[in-house]
Parts: structure tokens; sequence; C-alpha cells
């Protein structure tokens, strides 16, 4: 393939460094068979002339606003300004324009990203923005847009001294309903779940579905608590009104989980996640009830000090492993590498779920100490797999505060030599959180290891900013796609067209992209069609020891890799 961009410059030696800028463009990993050839130009009227078969425009001029009338580009010739630091418009550049480049500082990374951003397959997955915010059966916001919408609502609650309820509610018996519905039953009762939740609210109030059976409220509390607790019961009854779907009345049940800010939690994901933990116990059981955060607070924060008391100790008490989820490269049906996850097996707790100690541990400073642990183990097994002849990758979680802290470079240097592994082997899954805190912080610490051959993916994609300006400045290589995505696979349509648009986006820009949470066939079927590059989830492999996953890079050449589920 190759894309013709006509540069238009008005000095000649600007010209001589975009041209140069091209040629420095980097061959990355996955970038294809695209090429870019330049057409430099340095007048206006020769540039209208050439415009015919030109694929993008680079427009570098003084006047270049100009210069865009005098061209008047088609709707489908993308225009790239040059921001010169002179331009006297830049705003109404930076409307007319599709992308800019920041002067002639640009890198040829970032000259690249801009570039693929321009292309035919990126402009086609902008629908991303739309399919990304909001769940199409129902019409309403989606968790995304959900939490984001929260965090400005507690913005403001923040400033006014408002209260803010945020609920999580639940179909009961979800499945066995499924069963008995079918997949189109199923779909109408969780539109009109939808339509009656969004009556019984104020217009002050906002809806959301999460998935499946999973509806998300934010409801301004003016009065007393006991006037929620009225809402509540509200909500609950208008669930379980029957609706006939086909020739079955079906009377539905309903759990709601509530929690309060600022009392259970001051972040929107902080307060879904303890409405969602509120659900899960009043579903347990039994359902049909609707609980409030406040009363359970003392246990839950009771508990996470005990985690944190415990977990410094943990690690010289050789309770923490890793276990390594494999990952398998579709195209060949192979394994090819794993993301490694920490276990903390605690004789006073019991299995602890990392989803339980990571954020204790993130908030008590211990995280730095249990990354360098995982890392060292994973670096010296990975070491190890390579000695013995395999070829494997690994993603390695790290959480924003271990990136934040200021010997992070130098022990990922040190652990890689320790181990003797590489750089390009080593993966670091990071969420969208690190490109928006921070951010000139993280991008120089990003520059570095990038610059080292490290690999970055970005973890949960989907489910958290939605925009997506940061790819551009951001050198990741890979997307994993969140396994909130890949559960209703292959059956809903939304879904399916994420799934489709994250892909298209993610080769648009040159990177892997990966889906997590595989579970069926079908699922894998769906993304090998939909020619995502690497999956992993149960159905591929839960967890293996060291030794389990050397076995698993060993036999895989030529047999069904998934034949080698291997269950912790
Ligand atoms: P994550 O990075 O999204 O990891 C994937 C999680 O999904 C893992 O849960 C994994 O066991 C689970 N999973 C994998 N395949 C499937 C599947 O097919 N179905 C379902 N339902 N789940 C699947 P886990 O091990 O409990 O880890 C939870 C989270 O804890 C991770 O989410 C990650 O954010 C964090 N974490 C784990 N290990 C580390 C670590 O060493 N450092 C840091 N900073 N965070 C970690
Ligand atoms: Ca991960
Ligand atoms: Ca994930």
């Amino acid at each position: 393939m190759r894309t013709r961009v006509l540069i238009c410059s008005d000095d000649g030696e600007r010209l001589e460094t975009l041209l140069e800028l091209f040629a420095a463009l980097p061959k990355l990993p996955g970038a294809g068979a695209r090429k870019w050839i330049p057409d430099p130009c340095l007048s206006v009227t020769n540039a209208s002339k050439r415009l015919d078969g030109a694929d993008i425009l680079v427009v570098d001029h003084a006047e270049a606003l100009a210069v865009i009338d005098a061209l008047e580009p088609s709707p489908d010739l993308p225009v790239i300004a040059v921001l010169r630091q002179d331009a006297p418009d830049a705003e109404e550049l930076l409307a007319r324009s599709h992308e800019f480049l920041p002067d002639l500082e640009a890198s040829p990374h970032l000259l690249e990203r801009t570039l693929r951003l321009c292309t035919p397959e990126a402009r086609l997955s902008t629908d991303i923005e739309y399919l990304a915010q909001r769940d199409l059966l129902t019409g309403l916001p989606n968790r995304r847009l959900f939490e984001r919408q929260l965090e400005l609502a507690l913005l403001g609650a923040e400033r006014h001294d408002r209260r803010i309820a945020v609920g999580w509610i639940l179909i009961d018996a979800f499945e066995s309903l499924a069963t008995r519905l079918g997949q189109s039953g199923m779909e109408q009762l969780i539109e009109t779940t939808g339509q009656r939740l969004e009556e019984g609210l104020r217009r002050s109030d906002l809806i959301a579905r999460a998935s499946g059976g999973n509806f998300l409220l934010m409801l301004e509390l003016a009065g007393e608590a006991s006037d929620l607790a009225d809402t509540a019961d509200k909500l609950l009854e208008a669930v379980s009104t029957p609706v006939d779907i086909g020739d079955v009345r079906i009377e539905a049940r309903a759990s709601l989980g509530l929690a309060m800010f600022p009392q259970s939690g001051r972040s929107a994901s902080e307060l879904v996640r303890e409405a969602h933990a509120a659900v899960e116990d009043i579903a347990a059981a039994g359902g049909n009830d609707f609980r409030f955060v406040n009363a359970e607070l003392d246990v839950v924060s009771r508990r996470q000090l005990q985690i944190e008391d415990a977990l410094p100790g943990a690690i010289e008490r050789g309770e923490l492993s890793v276990t390594y989820q494999p990952r398998l490269e579709l195209s060949r049906m192979k394994i090819v590498g794993a993301e490694v996850l920490a276990r903390w097996h605690s004789p006073e707790f019991g299995e602890v779920s990392p989803d339980r100690f990571i954020p204790v541990a993130e908030a008590s400073g211990a995280i730095g100490r249990v990354g360098a642990w995982v890392l060292r183990r994973a670096l010296t097994d990975l070491g190890g797999w390579l000695r013995n002849g395999h070829s494997a990758h690994l993603g390695v979680n790290v959480s924003a505060g271990q990136f934040s802290s200021s010997d992070f470079a130098d022990r990922i240097r040190s652990e890689l030599a320790a181990g003797g592994v590489p750089p390009a082997a080593l993966e670091l899954e990071i969420t969208e959180r690190i490109f928006v805190d921070n951010v000139t912080e993280h991008l120089a610490l990003f520059d570095e290891l990038t610059a080292l051959g490290i690999g970055f993916a970005v973890d949960d994609f989907g489910i958290g900013y939605s925009s997506l300006a940061y790819l551009k400045h951001f050198p990741v290589h890979a997307l994993k796609i969140d396994r909130a995505f890949v559960a209703p696979l292959p059956d809903s349509h939304e879904d399916a067209a994420i799934v489709r648009a994250i892909v298209a986006l993610g080769h648009a820009l040159g990177l892997r992209v990966v889906a997590e949470g595989v579970e069926n066939r079908g699922q894998l079927e769906f993304l090998r069609n939909a020619g995502c590059d690497e999956a992993q989830g149960f159905l591929i492999g839960r967890g293996a020891t060291a030794d389990a996953f050397e076995r698993m890079l060993d036999g895989s050449a030529g047999a069904d890799p998934l034949d080698f589920q291997t269950d912790p």
C-alpha cells in the first residue's frame, strides 16, 4: 500500500527538514506494507495542480489558513497542519485541519502516528468514539461514559459540598432468565428495565448500562438518607413490575447496592467498586433488596487494614508467587508468551485475590516492593526459558504508583540484566490512567524505557478514558481489549462492533491487539476472524507455574495449544 503525502511549504529549508523527518520514519514492528511517499512542493499554485491523487496533505506555511482556503481540499483529503510558532490563527487552523504537528520539533514517531491517524482505516474507526460511549441496545450511556460523567459530578459536589449516591443494579437470577427467554427475549427485558429505571429517576440523575443485567445509577442527594431508601424501593419495584415477553409474563427481581460520596469513596471508580461489592453481597444473600455501603464500611476497612499490615511480611515469608497466563498468537495458534499475575497465599486470609491486595498495596505504598518482587521472579523465569532455547515474551502489570517511583527505569534495567533477558521480551501493561496523570513526567520515563526496547501495552483498553489522543504521544505497542467486551461475544452486536473497531484502530496505529478473558471457542473464532493478534483467557489457560508454562512453550509447535489448559 502506498500513501502519497503532498508536503507544501513556502520555505525551502523547512521543506528539507520535513523531508528529513519523513526519511527518518521508523520501521515499526507490525507497520505492515504501507509506504509513505512524500511529494514536496514549494508553491501554492503548484500544489493545487498536484492535489489530485494525493492521499494526505501537509501544509507548512506562515499563512497556512490562506493555503487551505486556496486549495479547498476535498472532504476525504486529510490535512495535517504544521503549527508554526508564528502562525497568527492557530485556533482556526486547528479547527480546519484534521491533525497537527507541533512545528518542526516533531519526532519521526510522532509524525508516523499522526500520518496513521489520517489513513482511511483510522478515519473509519472514529465510530469507536460513539460506540465506545453508548450501550447500543438501550441507548443508555455505558460504564465508561457513566464514570466520566460521575467524575465531573463529583468535582461539582466537592466544590458545593453536595452528596451523591452511586448505585449498582443487578437483575437477579440473570442466567436462568436468559436460559428461559433466549437472546431476543433477554434483550427485550433489558431494554424495558432500562426504560423503567430511567422513568423512575429525576432528570438530574443518571442511569447507564454496565453489561448484561447490570445498570449503574447516579443520584444527587438533596434530602435525608430515608429519601434515598424510598427511591431505592421505587426503582426495585419498577424493575419487578410484570412484563410480557412473547407469551411469557416475567416478574424480574433486582438488587441494588448504593455507595455514598464522600463517605464510601472519593473517586468514581472507587464508588462504583463499592456499590458493586454491596450488590454482590445482596445477590449472594438471595437478592431482591438494596443496601447502603455505609453500614458495611467498618468491616471493609478493618479487613483492608489487616491486609495492609500483613502484606509487607508476606514477601519475606515467601507467601507471594506468580502464575503465567498463556498468550496465544491467533494467526499461528501458537503460545508466544504470558501475562504474569501475582498470587498471595496467606495462612491468615487464605488466597487473597490481587484485585484485593494490589489496591491496598497501592494505597499503602507497598506496591513498589510487591512489583519489584514480581518483576524479579518473572524475569528470572523468562531468562531460564530463553536460555533453554524457547522464545517468549512476558507482560507484567505495572501500577501507576510504581511508574512514578524515581528508580523504576533503573530497576527494570538491572532486573533485565540480572535475568539475561533482552528488553524486547518484556512488555509492561499499564492502564490509561498513566497517560492522564503527570503526563510530562510519565512521557519522559516512557521514552527512556522505549529507547531501551521495552514494549508497552494499554491494559483494560476501552473502559477507561474516552479520549484516544494519548495514543499519538505515547509510544505503546499493544492494546489489550478489556474482557468486558469479549465476554458477550460473539452474540452481542454492539460488543462485536466495538471489538472490530478496536482491532481496526490498533492496526491503523501499527499496534498489536490482544483480547483478554477468552473463555469459549465462539469468542476465539470471532477474534481470529476479526483479525485480533493474540488472545488470552481461561479457554487457553488459567495460569501455570513456571515449569508448566515452559512445557506449554515446548509442546506448542505443531500441536493444538488448546490442549494445554492448565488449572492452578
Ligand atoms: P488484569 O491485568 O486485567 O489481569 C487479568 C485478570 O483477569 C486476572 O485476574 C486473570 O486471572 C483474569 N482472567 C484471565 N482470563 C480470564 C477469563 O477467561 N475469564 C475471567 N473471568 N477472568 C480471566 P487476577 O489474577 O485476579 O488479577 C486481577 C488484577 O490484579 C489484574 O487485572 C491486574 O490489574 C492486577 N494485578 C495482578 N498481578 C499484578 C502485579 O503483579 N502487579 C500489579 N501492579 N497488578 C497486578
Ligand atoms: Ca493486565
Ligand atoms: Ca486487563
